[in-house]
């Protein structure tokens, strides 16, 4: 699912527009709220996520890929 913004949280600073690698917020100026533009082309890497200093994005990962993931170590108690 792509990015949704929450209007009422967002400050319009622009920093998800500028960490997104695939151009999905295309056009958006900064002071304004992010528009997006191109949702298909969003691959889930979140960066908007965590860089939103507001909390104001949500992002729902499609279920296959949240199947296809392996954590790196296994944790032994
Ligand atoms: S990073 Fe968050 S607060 Fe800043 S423009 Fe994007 S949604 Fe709005």
């Amino acid at each position: 699912m792509p990015p949704v913004i929450d209007k009422e949280k967002c400050s319009r600073c622009g920093k998800c527009v500028d960490i997104c690698s695939e151009d999905v917020f295309y056009g958006s100026e900064k002071g304004e709220i992010p528009s997006v533009t191109y949702p298909k082309e969003c691959s889930h890497f979140a960066g908007c996520v965590h860089i939103c200093p507001e909390g104001a994005i949500r992002l729902r990962i499609p279920l296959p890929m949240l199947l296809a993931y392996k954590p790196d170590k296994e944790v032994v108690p």
